[in-house]
């Protein structure tokens, strides 16, 4: 920082000390400020932020001037400092109030803050300048102002001020609610013309400031508290608005943008259509849409770098520089080139292997890792979003995933131990971590978020420790600045929660209070050390319905009873991520249940209204339309049907299983079926081409008549299955030519739910999925799939399955609603499906196959919640067919292979056939039978890879079913792909499903040579 003293002329930035006051030398030029006594004054031309600094003599006898300094800054440090605005209409300049010197007593939060800033300046370091410019809790806010800045105070508790042009006066509407309107000065109030009538107040309220009064006396403005008076001309200003800063927290906010923009920006991208400069305009567009947008909402703690390109555990990779070495990356900033390479491979070679993201629906790139990894910076995009942020005048708190959680979420690379430890390489990950940091103070940042929701699950011991090691190990860089360690997707377990609730350097602690309850009690039982912040997930980032404003304020004001008033901020349960993006873009839904939603940009809305109404500033319009939604949902006939409530309670307690045990029943199906010995089928989807899709988007949009849709589709069918006789295969499917999607499908044939236009949520890279939202008690008006069923069935005389999602499924895909536990939602789902299956018995359909493709994603991350999920859920599938005749087949379908520990739960789910994904994983699903697990009913593990548009051989597939033989009996093994055929081209099937029967007759030939 420069020092000098100085004399400027007109339009400028006036900065005086009350304290040292400024020397004689200093004259007033041009508009320069009168007052009486110390006023303070700031003038900024905003426009260009071009500033100088003029002072005006001071007035009266109170005080003599003292020689002081007059501080000038640089154009960074201009836009986090309070700012002025020149009146349009005359000219006149506005200014801050200012202040005698305050005593020590005033630094209380209820001090008039307007003039503090003013007084922190003079003397005090640079960095600690920054610091508390960049500390300072509140921000000016409004959205036409663009203007954003944080008024740099001292004090814990403090208010902003925004001042403004007479032109822009629509700051009143939006974004402060009259409510946080502290104060209006009654001059301009008294230009009805120019303001709102009902902003005049006469009085100053401060909400909790109390003892302050403001009254117009003979032209001027007189502002008093105790004993320390601000005088005001009131020519000077237009208005001044003054509020309590909130403390609000978003932990983080989706990427893909309202309408998908990133994910088509991506796809262009990766196609050549269009540039990396055409992509990155498109990312930097979102990003800093994101960010006004939480900033007008008066967020305080608003996320950076929680954007990216495909993922943030890549993007964790890539800042560390731990690229694999089949990507031949040498070293530097890493590129799209590798970046991309890693996430999807490239022509020579394959992506890093993606996994799910604890238990949510999106995947994350699985970082690989070995003793010789080298680790250097190689990718500064935390430093380069905050500074982006920042250049727009929005202050940010970066996001970085935490040291150790990067750590657990990693494997072993190719080529090394399998029991080498990831975690041991984390004396290797600090130093970059530290340059990151050391970048990021730098750069101006105050606080930094680590998202270590490893915290979470059941740790060992050594796991826990590497926190308190990772963390003390970063002290003392991280000194000066505020941390913050978020958590989510549970509660926090006790041993876990004790530890790091005494990590020293650690300034905050993220909870999620919506799915880890218990956290809560641990705050009250074990209590919560004192100075430290407590962020507090009371706003589902997980689900799409709106925050019960009053339940959350009830949560919210007992636990600022234990951590004080200070130190609790308003945050969501998780990054918003996982929820939708933005209600507005919602064309299609009715009002009702819209008034029951809220979306992202709404969620970030409910924050504020949390941290406002914790602040004294409670919005009773917001909060009694809220109470007014939650008691709609309460009561509306749409949600409740005491029919299905009726039922689905009956089945409690009630064990639903067939009565026959499964080999007896393989036996009455074989006489029916007459199947060969690995008999084979296909999962269930056939190739979708752009005709078919053509076809289902016209008849929904009424272009074709239901005659033309029928005969479209089942053309399509006929052609599915003379293909499957022309392979040989044993037990067909029809291809399922008129479904967009497995959930959905079903969903929107039963009741109970609803549909989004817009509602995305990103999977993995560009990929999203719409859920639907189950809003009401589940129930099937008309059998869903017979008539495809019948149909196809009558076109062959092999057994044609019969194809339904699963309970489950649906209601691990979908939205689900919160007012009832999640069992109950999902047995309701089942008994619409045990009549679908039983209409389908009804029909001839002796096969039935019902998906269970997201049973396993359900699984809670806590061992301790595993069995009770495993149960409902596992009795929510036998429910579906604990109904039907021995001679009728119960398939089942699960996508993924890693069940070696539930095994025992999907044995009890009890279906005479289950196929299951094999060839991707490795074979690990065989290791189960190996170790000697008995499977008595049908399985078809994969054998072949259908994510892949490689063509298996037979003698590669025959060797796959070998394997199988070596572990499983002749009589029960099936064979089938890995999973359905939808995303591949009728190319690749033909010759695969090809080979895959000669493989099977090849094996059946062996066999009965053997005998
Ligand atoms: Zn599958």
């Amino acid at each position: 920082m420069t020092e000098r003293t100085i004399v400027l002329p007109r339009s400028a930035f006036l900065f005086l000390n009350p304290s040292r006051s400024c020397p004689d030398t200093l004259e007033a030029r041009g508009n320069a400020i009168s007052s009486h006594g110390y006023l303070q004054g700031l003038v900024l031309h905003h426009i260009n932020y071009r500033f100088r600094v003029i002072r005006s003599r001071p007035e009266g006898p109170e005080r003599s001037p003292v020689p002081g300094q007059i501080m000038v800054f640089d154009r960074d440090e201009v836009t986090n400092l309070v700012i002025g605005y020149r009146m349009k209409f005359s000219n006149m300049l506005p200014t801050l109030v200012g202040s005698t010197k305050p005593s020590e007593q005033n630094e209380d939060r209820n001090t008039f803050v307007l003039a503090r800033p003013l007084w922190g300046y003079n003397g005090i370091s640079r960095s600690n300048l920054t610091k508390s410019i960049n500390s300072a809790p509140c921000h000016l806010s409004s959205s036409r102002f663009s203007l954003r800045y944080p008024l740099p105070l001292l004090g814990s508790r403090s208010y902003s001020a925004v001042q403004g042009k007479l032109s822009l006066l629509g700051i009143y509407s939006s974004p402060l609610d009259p409510s946080s309107l502290a104060v209006i000065f009654p001059f301009f109030a008294s230009k009805k013309n120019l303001f709102r009538s009902d902003s005049s107040v006469k009085r100053l309220d401060f909400g909790s400031c109390r003892g302050f009064s403001c009254s117009l006396r003979s032209g001027s403005l007189t502002c008093h508290r105790s004993s320390v008076f601000y005088t005001v001309d009131p020519r000077l200003f237009h208005f001044i608005v003054m509020y309590r800063k909130m403390a609000s927290h978003i932990v983080g906010y989706p990427r893909m943008g309202p309408k998908r923009e990133l994910k088509f920006a991506l796809e262009s991208f990766w196609d050549g259509k269009s540039s990396a400069d055409d992509l990155q305009k498109v990312a930097t567009d979102l990003r800093c849409a994101i960010w006004k947008q939480m900033a007008d909402a008066g967020i305080k703690y608003i996320p950076s770098n929680t954007f990216s390109y495909y993922d943030q555990v890549l993007d964790t990779t890539a800042m560390l520089g731990a690229v694999p070495e089949r990507y031949n990356y040498t070293g530097g900033e890493i590129g799209f080139d590798t970046y991309f390479s890693m996430a999807r491979g490239n022509a020579s070679v394959p992506a890093m292997e993606m996994t799910k993201w604890f238990d949510t629906n999106y995947h994350f790139i699985v970082p690989e890792l070995g003793p010789h990894t080298k680790f250097s910076y190689s990718s500064r995009k935390a430093v380069s979003e905050y500074k982006e942020a920042k250049a727009l005048g929005i202050e940010t708190a970066p996001v970085l995933i935490g040291p150790v959680t990067y750590l657990l979420l990693s494997k072993p690379a190719r080529g090394v131990e399998k029991s080498f430890s990831p975690l041991s390489l984390l004396d290797s990950i600090l130093p970059v971590y530290k340059e990151v940091i050391a970048e990021l103070k730098e750069a101006g940042a105050s606080w930094i978020q680590f998202d270590e929701p490893t915290l979470v699950k059941d740790l060992e011991s050594y796991q826990i420790e590497a926190f308190t090691k990772a963390y003390s190990e970063l002290e003392s860089s991280l000194s000066g600045l505020d941390v913050l360690i978020e958590t989510y997707f549970a509660d926090v377990p006790a041993e876990t929660y004790k530890t790091i609730t005494s990590l020293k350097s650690v300034s905050g602690f993220g909870f999620d209070l919506i799915r880890g309850t218990k956290t809560v009690d641990l705050i009250k039982t074990v209590g919560f050390p004192t100075g430290k912040y407590l962020f507090a997930g009371v706003v589902d980032g997980r689900n799409i319905w709106a925050n019960d404003l009053a339940s959350s304020l009830t949560t919210l004001a007992a636990l600022e009873a234990i951590v004080g008033k200070d130190k609790l901020v308003v945050s969501t349960s998780c990054s918003l991520m996982h929820t939708a993006v933005d209600l507005v873009n919602e064309t299609k839904l009715d009002n009702e249940i819209k008034s029951w939603l809220a979306f992202a940009a709404q969620k970030v809305v409910e924050v504020n209204a949390l941290a406002k109404a914790l602040a004294g500033h409670k919005d009773e319009a917001f909060f009694s339309a809220n109470a007014a939604a939650q008691s709609s949902r309460k009561s509306s006939p749409r949600v409740t049907n005491q029919e299905v409530q009726k039922a689905a309670a009956a089945l409690k307690g009630s064990d639903h299983r067939r009565a026959t045990n499964v080999s007896a029943r393989l036996d009455a199906q074989q006489k029916k079926l007459n199947l060969p010995i690995l008999p084979t089928t296909t999962i269930g989807s056939f190739p979708q081409t752009m005709d078919l899709r053509r076809v289902r988007r016209e008849y929904k949009a009424k272009k074709i008549s239901e005659e033309e849709y029928v005969k479209a589709i089942t053309e399509e069918i006929s052609k599915v299955v003379k293909l499957q006789e022309e392979f040989d295969i044993d037990v067909l499917v029809h291809g399922e030519p008129e479904r967009n999607d497995m959930v959905e499908y079903f969903g929107e044939q039963l009741s109970g739910f609803a549909f989004t236009v817009n509602g995305w949520v990103q999977s993995y890279g560009s990929r999203c999925v719409k859920p639907p939202i189950i809003y009401g008690d589940v129930s099937r008006p008309s059998a869903m799939t017979v008539f495809w069923s019948k149909l196809a069935q009558s076109m062959t005389a092999r057994p044609m399955k019969g194809m339904l999602t699963g309970p489950v499924t649906i209601l691990n895909w979908s939205f689900v609603r919160n007012d009832q536990p999640r069992f109950e939602t999902c047995y309701q789902i089942a008994l619409a499906i045990k009549k679908e299956v039983e209409d389908l018995e009804a029909a001839g359909i002796q096969v039935i196959q019902i998906d269970e493709a997201a049973l396993r994603e359900g699984l809670p991350l806590r061992k301790s919640e595993e069995a009770f999920y495993l149960d409902w859920a596992v009795h929510s599938f036998r429910i579906t067919n604990c109904g039907v005749q021995d001679t009728t087949q119960i398939h089942t379908h699960m996508c993924y292979s890693n069940f070696n520990d539930i095994i025992h739960s999907i044995i009890d789910m009890d279906a005479d056939v289950i196929t299951i994904e094999n060839s991707r994983s490795d074979e690990k699903l065989l290791s189960v039978f190996r170790e000697g697990v008995k499977y008595g009913a049908g399985i078809g593990p994969g054998v072949y890879d259908i994510h892949s548009p490689r063509i298996p051989t037979t003698e590669e597939i025959a060797d796959r079913i070998n394997k199988m033989l070596a572990v499983l009996e002749t009589n029960i093994l099936w064979v089938n792909p890995d999973c359905g055929l939808k995303t591949r081209k009728y190319a690749e099937v033909k010759p695969a499903l090809t080979n895959m029967v000669a493989a099977a007759k090849l094996l059946r030939t062996q066999l009965a040579s053997a005998k």
